[in-house]
């Protein structure tokens, strides 16, 4: 059955012989076809073996999403400090001025109400002007990733690791020690001891927190390297197509790979690549990007993932990453995404 039969069914059959689940009409009726919709996709996805089966979701467990769609002009209006969402009014927005207004010309389409780590969330999709593309006059850019270091750019900088930033060392540390007092609490439920179910609660919340806090630590970063990386200005930039599932396969590898979030940073990169005019390159996994010698294009065979200096018998010497980001850079067969 597809989506649009099911809502059909469910308005015309199941609803007036339920009237228990009446409270259905309740929300906007846009809000129920959308939730039908996701429905609908997560099954094609399942049938498909694309996904496991759907499961439901659950407050507390996952970041339950309430929809919300523009269903007459006088919905969702956006102001610095407030925003108008169908069925609940007029809502205070906590961070001022990060959603676009109506004031200066800009429509809200459609938006989501989502809740993370006891806070709630709102996220709209806005309408705006095509922006003007910038004149990308400046060379082309070769970006390597990599574990040890984040990013290496062919222009000379690097990205490091922010995992091994003091700041989310610590985090990681308290996020251990809270995670240890949590299951300490539901032990001691196992074995009959008294602990007040309110105050695993409280303590899950705060593991909750840490994690939440710690995820935004990483997505800021990669969002401020994108930034930089843009604002050079680069007529092209180029990426090695990583296989991300393939990493996250290896069980040494899973943890250290999640964490550097290099499928957002991809996606990312493409959205602002798109938006600034900029061709992103993509070149094949097969690629010899860090075997390659750039300045005579030998191919090292043998080299091992320990050798950080790439060496070669034509007498060139170079950190193994930054001979990658040069050979990404001048790839000659990609494919731009
Ligand atoms: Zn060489």
């Amino acid at each position: 059955m597809s989506g649009k039969s099911f809502s059909v069914w469910l308005n015309n059959e199941y609803l007036p012989n339920h009237p228990e689940y009446s409270w259905v009409k309740e929300v906007s009726s846009k809000s129920v076809k959308h939730s039908i919709e996701c429905g609908c996709t997560a099954f094609t996805r399942f049938f498909k073996h694309q996904s496991a089966f759907p499961n439901y979701k659950k407050k507390g467990k996952s970041d339950v999403k309430m929809y919300f769609v523009k269903n007459n002009p006088k919905d969702c209006f956006c102001e610095r400090h407030r925003i108008n969402i169908p069925t609940l009014g007029w809502v205070r927005i906590k961070e001022k001025g990060y959603i676009p207004t109506t004031k200066d010309g800009y429509i809200i389409k459609s938006g989501s109400v989502s809740i993370k780590a006891d806070k709630f969330y709102v996220s709209v999709l806005v309408e705006i002007p095509e922006a003007q593309i910038a004149n990308n006059s400046n060379d082309g850019i070769g970006i390597d990733l990599g574990l040890k270091d984040f990013a290496i750019v062919s222009n000379g900088k690097t990205y490091k690791n922010i995992n091994k930033s003091a700041r989310l060392k610590k985090l990681e540390k308290q996020l251990i020690r809270e995670q240890r007092c949590l299951s300490r609490k539901y032990e001691n439920l196992k074995k009959g001891e008294v602990t007040q179910r309110a105050n695993i609660q409280k303590q899950k919340l705060k593991v909750q927190k840490l994690h939440h806090k710690i995820d935004n630590v990483r997505t800021d970063y990669i969002n401020k390297t994108i930034a930089e990386i843009v604002k050079t200005k680069p007529s092209y930039m180029t990426i090695e197509d990583l296989n991300v599932k393939g990493m996250m396969k290896n069980r040494h590898l899973s943890k250290a790979v999640a964490s550097q979030k290099f499928y957002e940073f991809r996606a990312k990169l493409q959205s602002k690549c798109n938006e600034n005019g900029i061709e992103l390159r993509v070149v094949a996994r097969w690629y010899p990007s860090s075997k390659m010698c750039h300045r005579c294009g030998c191919i090292k065979r043998d080299l091992k993932l320990s050798d950080r200096i790439y060496r070669c018998e034509c007498g060139y010497v170079e950190d193994r990453d930054f001979n990658a980001a040069l050979n990404l850079r001048d790839a000659i067969t990609y494919e731009v995404a």
